[in-house]
């Protein structure tokens, strides 16, 4: 069976949801494919979204799913998965459903709100501690950690910068690098001179119970007590979806769009996580959203007002 719409939505997060709404109040047909696993489900209350700060994650979907309700032109099929997508003349098509693609539907553009796949640093239980105790984003969630005794995680280069960052929140905090060569002996003289310490040694567990980070036991038998901190993710796109074409990425596996969120490739638009070099955030997504809609309405009269 085909479906046909002018644009596809692929990710019902705020960026997807948002650009659904705006593109919803120009008449356009929406429809939006989302698989339901926003990567901030491990949290529970979600921080710095005008009008919502604090709320839980789901909560906000909710009400952003009742809004688009109202819009009889936009439609959307939640728990479900984009399995695979191909150009055709007139614009894309999509296999679509909950495991294995079922349907076939297409649309005259595309746009690819599929957020980010994370990795966690390679630590025993990390995920039991993830978004209650231990977060990955300092804007999001330093501010209720401030005065208390962090820990950083992480396992990439930019360690230092983001000890740096982190240390706005607090006078004690010790970076754990799991064993990874990734603080140069400069960077950690310089971490030493504000107080910030850093351990080498792999981490051999983290101690506490229902999520609330206690201490980090290091395999030299080092223990170290934390009340919580923040953890340096590996980030990427998944674009294994895509069939027979591969819009480009960048050093960070970010879809690489110009300032309005088209790809290279026409009737292709990105937005959100997926594309922005960040800060990775639901206000911005969202606001990527909207700016997109704007857009691609644009695109499609080809005019090229921008505002
Ligand atoms: C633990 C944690 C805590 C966070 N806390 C905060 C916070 O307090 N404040 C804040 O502003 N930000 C926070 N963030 C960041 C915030 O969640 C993201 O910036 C935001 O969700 C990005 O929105 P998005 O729409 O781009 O992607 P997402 O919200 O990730 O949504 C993408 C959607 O696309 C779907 N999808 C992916 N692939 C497919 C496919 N092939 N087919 C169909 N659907 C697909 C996914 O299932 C998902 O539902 C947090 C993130 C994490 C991990």
């Amino acid at each position: 069976m085909t479906d046909d719409h002018d644009v596809l939505i692929i990710g019902g997060g705020p960026a997807g949801l948002s650009a659904a709404l705006n593109l919803g109040r120009s008449l356009v047909r929406v429809l939006v494919v989302d698989a339901d696993r926003p990567r901030n489900a491990a949290t529970l209350n979600s921080h710095g979204f005008l009008t919502r700060d604090g709320v839980p994650p789901h909560e906000l979907r909710k009400l952003a799913r009742a809004e688009l309700a109202a819009y009889p032109n936009v439609e959307i099929r939640s728990r479900v998965r984009v399995g695979s997508l191909s150009r055709t003349d007139a614009g894309f098509t999509a296999g679509i459903g909950r495991r294995e693609p079922t349907e076939t539907v297409s649309a005259r553009s595309v746009l690819l709100a599929t957020g980010l796949r994370e990795t966690l640093p390679e630590v025993p239980n990390l995920r039991g501690f993830y978004g209650m105790s231990l977060f990955s984003c300092a804007a999001c969630d330093a501010w209720e950690l401030r005065g208390r005794r962090m820990a950083l995680i992480g396992e990439s280069g930019d360690l230092a910068d983001r000890a740096r960052l982190i240390a706005r929140w607090t006078e004690s905090l010790t970076v754990f690098t799991n064993g990874a060569d990734v603080v140069t002996m400069a960077e950690e003289a310089e971490l030493a001179a504000s107080g910030v310490a850093v351990l080498r040694h792999p981490i051999a567990e983290l101690v506490g119970e229902r999520g609330r980070l206690e201490a980090i036991r290091l395999t030299d038998g080092t223990s170290v007590t934390v009340e919580g901190g923040f953890v340096r993710p590996e980030w990427e796109t998944d674009l294994s979806f895509l069939d027979g074409f591969a819009p480009a990425v960048d050093g960070h596996g970010h879809l690489v769009t110009d300032r309005s969120g088209r790809t290279g490739i026409p009737g292709l638009y990105a937005a959100g996580d997926a594309a922005a070099p960040g800060p990775q955030q639901l206000i911005v997504a969202a606001g990527a959203g909207a700016r997109v809609a704007a857009v691609i309405v644009h695109d499609t009269i080809g005019v090229a007002t921008a505002h």
